[in-house]
């Protein structure tokens, strides 16, 4: 039977850069354009199979941090992977993005697994974001970086299973 390797993810970021919108963009292949807020944190699960076994995420979606700022370390203290999500139209959300990388390097597991994910790539047009300053910032924190659409369903399924690769090859 294949083996299922069970991994702790969580996705932080700003409030309305899409966190809710990519996780069931994943899970229910479907985008809402009013997505209702999350409250306090939901969790979901979502198996990724490679060809060396199976890595079964269990995922919390976490409320605006900006608000919720005390209920974080919980959430990540046992991770074994996180998303870090911005919006690619909003400058502030990249600054705040790098925000939550350091606090993870500082609180975190020493091996998390992080991914940076630049969403509303569908925005491109009107973005304030740059893709190299991201690549760069990426590249220098040893982070998996992918730019995103849960509108267009771009980048969604492969950045998990970018994740559960690496995971995997640790
Ligand atoms: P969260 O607060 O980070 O969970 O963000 P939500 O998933 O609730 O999304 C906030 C708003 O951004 C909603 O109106 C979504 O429809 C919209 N949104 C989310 N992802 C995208 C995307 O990839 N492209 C566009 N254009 N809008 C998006
Ligand atoms: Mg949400």
């Amino acid at each position: 039977p294949e083996k299922i390797f069970p991994s702790k993810l969580i996705l932080l970021g700003e409030s309305s850069v899409g966190k809710s919108s990519l996780l069931l963009r994943l899970i229910n292949r479907q985008f809402y354009n009013y997505q209702e807020s999350t409250i306090g944190a939901a969790f979901f699960t979502h198996t990724i199979h490679l060809d060396n076994g199976a890595v079964k995420f269990e995922i919390w979606d976490t409320a605006g941090q900006e608000r919720y700022n005390s209920l974080a370390p919980m959430y990540y203290r046992s991770a074994q992977a996180a998303i870090i999500v911005y919006d690619i139209t909003n400058k502030d959300t990249f600054e705040r993005a790098k925000y939550w990388v350091k606090e993870l390097q500082i609180n975190a597991n020493s091996g998390i697994i992080i991914a940076l994910a630049g969403n509303k790539l569908d925005l491109n047009t009107i973005r304030s974001v740059e893709t190299d300053e991201s690549r760069t910032f990426a590249h220098e924190n040893g982070l998996i970086f992918m730019e995103t659409s849960a509108k267009t369903c771009v980048n969604v399924t492969e950045i998990f299973k970018a994740i559960a690769e690496k995971q995997q090859n640790n």
